[in-house]
C-alpha cells in the first residue's frame, strides 16, 4: 500500500440496528468515513474515522458557489463471502474527470482506490448478503476555502461514505419528456457529477411529478428533438431487435453501467447503437409497434423499466414489464456478476483488501 491511512476505529458500532431486510436508499450511513484535506496543493492527513458531522465554515467555498464533485458505486460480497468492487478504477477516472470540469485538484488514481479498499475492509460488515442489495459508495470532494470570492478554491475535502442499500426493486417509472427545462449542454458540466446540475434538475422534476410523472425524459438544449436521459440515469430503447442509446455528445453523463451494458450486449451478440436518438424516431416506432422496451440504467438501480413517456400531446404506454427480455438480461448479469452467480469473464471485479 502506497499512502499511509489513519485509523481510527469507532468504539461501538450501529449496524445492529440495521435491518437488513428493509433498508431504504440512502439513510443510513456505515460506522466509518474515509477523509482527506488538500492543502499546499497535496492531499494530507488520509484518515479513517468514525462516522460523523463535521464543522464546516460559514464562509467556505462549497456553500456558496457549490464547487463540489461525487461518485455513486457499490461494493457487494460474492457467494465465498468475499467484498468486491465492480470497475472502481472507471470511477475514480470518472471523478478526476469531473475534478477537472469543476476546477479542482485530482485525487491520484491509486489513492482513491487504496481509500476505497480502506473504508469497505473496516465496514465490510455493513455489506448486506443478499443478491441486488450492496453497500453504496459515496466519494465526494468540496471546495473549503473559507473566503466569499468567486474563484477556484485552494482547499478542499475528500471523503467516502458509505451505507447499505437493499435490494432495489423499481417500480415502473413514468418520464415526461422535458420541452420547457434542460439538464445540460455541451461545453456546460452535463458529464460531471457536479452537485449544482442536480439542484438544477429539482424543479422540474418537481413539476412532472405534479403531472404524474416519476422521473424526467432529458432532452438536447438546442431543439428539444434529441433524447439523452431519464432523471438521473441513461437511458435505452429496444426498438424491433436493436438496443439503442443516446451517444455521449458532451451534455450526457457516461454512465458506467451504460457502458457495462455496451459491453454485455455486445458479447452476447445483441444488436446495439451509441446514436442521437430523437423523440420522433420513438414516437413512430411506438405507432408502429416496434417499441418493444425503454429503461434507465445507473449503479443504484441497475435498470429502471420505463412504462410510460409522456409528451405535450401524446402518452406513450409501453409493452407489459414481464415483457421486457433485454431490461432482464441486464439486470441480471450485473446483479449476478456482482453476487458470483456469473462468472466474471472481463476482469471487472476487484476482490476488497485490507
Ligand atoms: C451517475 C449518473 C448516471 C449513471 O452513471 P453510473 O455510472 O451508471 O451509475 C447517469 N446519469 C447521470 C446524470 C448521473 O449522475
Amino acid at each position: 500500500m502506497k499512502y499511509s491511512i489513519r485509523i481510527e476505529k469507532s468504539s461501538s458500532s450501529r449496524l445492529s440496528q440495521i435491518d437488513f431486510s428493509n433498508i431504504p436508499f440512502g439513510r443510513n450511513f456505515s460506522d466509518h468515513m474515509f477523509v482527506a484535506d488538500y492543502k499546499n496543493g497535496e492531499w494530507t492527513d488520509l484518515r479513517v474515522v468514525p462516522f460523523e458531522p463535521f464543522l464546516i465554515h460559514p464562509g467556505s467555498m462549497v456553500l456558496h458557489y457549490g464547487q463540489s464533485i461525487f461518485e455513486g458505486m457499490k461494493a457487494s460480497k460474492n457467494n465465498a463471502g468475499q467484498a468486491m468492487l465492480l470497475r472502481p478504477e472507471m470511477h475514480a477516472q470518472r471523478f478526476n474527470r469531473s475534478a477537472a470540469r469543476m476546477s479542482m485538484p485530482d485525487v491520484p488514481e491509486d489513492l482513491f482506490l487504496q481509500a476505497l479498499h480502506a473504508i469497505v475492509h473496516i465496514d465490510s460488515a455493513w455489506i448486506p448478503p443478499q443478491e441486488g442489495s450492496a453497500l453504496y459508495l459515496r466519494p465526494l470532494m468540496f471546495a473549503n476555502d473559507e473566503f466569499i470570492g468567486v474563484h477556484s478554491s485552494e482547499n478542499y475535502r475528500f471523503i467516502i461514505m458509505t451505507g447499505p442499500v437493499g435490494p432495489y426493486y423499481p417500480k415502473p417509472i413514468r418520464l415526461w419528456a422535458e420541452r420547457v427545462y434542460v439538464r445540460a449542454v455541451k461545453g456546460g458540466t452535463g458529464e460531471a457529477k457536479a452537485a449544482g446540475n442536480y439542484a438544477g434538475s429539482l424543479l422540474p422534476a418537481k413539476l412532472a411529478a405534479q403531472r404524474g410523472f416519476d422521473q424526467i425524459m432529458w432532452m438536447d438544449a438546442h431543439e428539444f428533438k434529441y433524447i439523452q436521459e431519464a432523471g438521473t440515469m441513461n437511458i435505452f430503447f429496444v426498438i424491433g431487435d436493436t438496443v439503442i442509446t443516446p451517444a455521449a455528445d458532451g451534455a450526457i453523463l457516461k454512465g458506467i453501467t451504460r457502458d457495462s451494458i455496451l459491453h454485455i450486449l455486445k458479447d452476447k451478440g445483441i444488436p446495439v447503437e451509441e446514436r442521437p436518438i430523437a423523440i420522433d424516431e420513438v414516437i413512430a416506432a411506438y405507432h408502429a409497434g416496434t417499441l418493444r422496451e425503454a429503461f434507465g440504467a445507473g449503479t443504484a438501480a441497475v435498470v429502471s423499466h420505463v412504462i410510460e413517456i409522456g409528451t405535450e400531446d401524446l402518452l406513450l404506454q409501453l409493452p407489459p414489464v414481464d415483457q421486457r427480455p433485454i431490461g432482464e438480461l441486464i439486470k441480471s448479469e450485473i446483479n449476478g456478476l456482482r453476487s458470483g452467480r456469473i462468472p466474471d469473464t472481463r476482469g471487472w471485479l476487484v476482490p476488497v483488501v485490507g
